[in-house]
C-alpha cells in the first residue's frame, strides 16, 4: 500500500514560530545526500551540475503560454526555450511543421500527447502495453478516453500478436497507440515502425502514435538512427515526450514534447496577446533554461560519451552479478539490470524497486562500476527474496490494469 501522511493544518510559519528554519534546510540536506552511494534504483542522474545557474534562481521568469509566440509578459526564457525544442526536433527527425513545448515531466508530455491525439480524434480508443507507465492509463481516464492494455511478455515488450487481435477488434475507430520506449521495470523498447506496420496491414489510417520516452528517448536519440531502436517522428512517431530530470538530471521534474502535427487546437487569448496551445498557462522558464545549459555544456559528443558509460556499466553489472550467481539481464542499449530480488536489508539499502520477485539497477551517468563491486560484494552468498511468482524473469502481465509498482518499502514509485 502506499505510505502516506494525514494531512495537518498548522499556523507553525505563519505565526514565526518555527525559528527553526536553519536546522531543517541543514537535517533536510543531509537526507538528501545521505544515500548518494547507494541510489541506484531510481532514473535520475546526479552527474551534472547546475551551480552555475544559481543566480536565475533569485530571479522570476514565466515562460507564459506557446513558446514560439512572442509573450507579453518579458521576463522569460522563451528564446533557449525554442534552441532546446530545436535540438531535439533535430535529433529526433521533425518534419516541418512541427510544434514542440518544455513540460512538467514525463506525465504531462503523455497529456500533451492524448490531447493532441483526441483534438484529432475524438472518438479514439487508447491502446498501450501492460508494462507501460502508470500515466498512460491514468491521462486516458482523466481525458475520458477509453483505453486497453495490451499483453506485455516476460521481458516487459510488447505483444505484437496480442496488439494485433486488439488492432483488428477496433479497427473500425480511430486508434491512440502509446508506445514505451523504454518501459518503467525493464526498459523494453515498443518499435514505432512495428506499431505502424500492425495498423498498416489492417488498413488503420486514423491512428496517433505517441512515443513515452521518458527514460530512454535521450540516450537513444544520440545514437545515429540507422543504429537505435525505432521510436522519433521519422518513423512514425505523431508526438514523443522524454523526461529531463531522468538521463539528463534537471534537480527537479521537467520534460520535452514534440509533435509532427503543429500546436493543435489553438486560440488566441487577447489579454496576453500569445497563442493558447500550452496546457499551462505560466510555464516554467527555469526548466528550458537547465535544458539549454546541460546540452551546450555537455553536448552533443559528451551526452553520446554519458550514454555509452552507462550502458558498459550497465553490461559490467549484468556480468558481475552472473559471475555469482546471480540471476540478472538487460535489454541490448538499457541501461536497467533486471535482477532477482535481493534480501530486504540490501533491497533498501541500495532503493531497488521491487515487483512480483524482481528488482531493478539503473546505471544513469554517475552510477561506477565501483557502486555495482559493494552492491555484489554484499550479494555474493545471500539468497534472493522467496517469492511466489519469482520465475527468475519479469512475469506476464496478463490484466488490462498497469501492475502495481512498489519501491523497496512497498511504497507505490510515483
Ligand atoms: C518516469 C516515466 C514517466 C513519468 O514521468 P514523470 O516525469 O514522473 O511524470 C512516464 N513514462 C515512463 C516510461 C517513465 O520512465
Amino acid at each position: 500500500m502506499t505510505a502516506t501522511t494525514e494531512p495537518d493544518a498548522t499556523l507553525n510559519g505563519a505565526t514565526g514560530q518555527n525559528a527553526d528554519v536553519e536546522r531543517v534546510l541543514t537535517d533536510l540536506a543531509a537526507r538528501l545526500d545521505t544515500d548518494a552511494e547507494t541510489n541506484v534504483g531510481f532514473p535520475a542522474t546526479l552527474a551534472l551540475d547546475y551551480g552555475r545557474l544559481l543566480p536565475f534562481f533569485n530571479r522570476f521568469i514565466n515562460n507564459l503560454g506557446d513558446p514560439f509566440a512572442e509573450s507579453a509578459y518579458p521576463r522569460h526564457t522563451k528564446h533557449l526555450e525554442r534552441e532546446v525544442l530545436g535540438w531535439f526536433a533535430a535529433l529526433l527527425r521533425a518534419p516541418a511543421g512541427w510544434w514542440g513545448v518544455t513540460t512538467a515531466g514525463g506525465t504531462e508530455g503523455i497529456e500533451y500527447g492524448l490531447v493532441h491525439a483526441r483534438t484529432r480524434y475524438p472518438d479514439a480508443l487508447v491502446i498501450h502495453s501492460a508494462a507501460a507507465h502508470y500515466s498512460a492509463a491514468k491521462v486516458s481516464r482523466h481525458l475520458n478516453l477509453p483505453a486497453i492494455a495490451v499483453r506485455a511478455n516476460r521481458r516487459g515488450e510488447l505483444d505484437f500478436a496480442d496488439l494485433r487481435d486488439v488492432i483488428r477488434a477496433h479497427r473500425h475507430r480511430p486508434l491512440i497507440i502509446v508506445a514505451t520506449i523504454g518501459t518503467t521495470m525493464t526498459e523494453a523498447v515498443d518499435q514505432v515502425s512495428d506499431i505502424r506496420a500492425a495498423l498498416a496491414d489492417h488498413a488503420v489510417t486514423r491512428a496517433w502514435v505517441h512515443a513515452d520516452a521518458a527514460l530512454s528517448g535521450l540516450p537513444l536519440a544520440v545514437l545515429p538512427p540507422g543504429s537505435r531502436p525505432s521510436f522519433d517522428l521519422a518513423d512514425g512517431a505523431d508526438s514523443i515526450s522524454i523526461s529531463a530530470h531522468k538521463f539528463l538530471g534537471l534537480p527537479f521534474p521537467a520534460g520535452v514534447y514534440l509533435t509532427s502535427h503543429g500546436p493543435g487546437g489553438s486560440s488566441t487569448v487577447d489579454y496576453i496577446a500569445t497563442v493558447d496551445s500550452t496546457l499551462a498557462g505560466s510555464r516554467n522558464g527555469h526548466a528550458p533554461l537547465l535544458i539549454w545549459y546541460a546540452i551546450n555544456t555537455v553536448g552533443l559528443d559528451g551526452l553520446r560519451a554519458r550514454a555509452h558509460e552507462s550502458w558498459r556499466v550497465a553490461a559490467y553489472t549484468v556480468q558481475r552479478l552472473q559471475g555469482i550467481g546471480w540471476n540478472a539481464w538487460r535489454h541490448p542499449h538499457a541501461m536497467t539490470v533486471v535482477l532477482d530480488t535481493p534480501p530486504a536489508d540490501i533491497a533498501t539499502r541500495w532503493r531497488l524497486a521491487s515487483s512480483n520477485g524482481q528488482s531493478h539497477i539503473i546505471t544513469v551517468p554517475g552510477v561506477t562500476t565501483a557502486q555495482i563491486d559493494k552492491l555484489v560484494t554484499q550479494l555474493a552468498g545471500r539468497m534472493p527474496q522467496r517469492h511466489a511468482g519469482n520465475t527468475g524473469e519479469w512475469p506476464v502481465l496478463p490484466t488490462p490494469r498497469n501492475p502495481a509498482y512498489h519501491d523497496a518499502e512497498g511504497n507505490h514509485r510515483h
